[in-house]
């Protein structure tokens, strides 16, 4: 367990790494990021 450097949620986070930002997310910010990448 660590906390989501995103909403600070205290969850299980995976390393998340895309252009300008690696950091450890949980799943619901992985897939925000995601689409927010995609909408670019
Ligand atoms: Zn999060």
């Amino acid at each position: 367990m660590m906390k989501c450097e995103r909403c600070d949620s205290d969850t299980r986070v995976e390393r998340y790494d895309v252009d300008g930002f690696t950091g450890y997310l949980c799943d619901e910010c992985r897939d925000k990021w995601d689409k927010i990448q995609a909408s670019e």
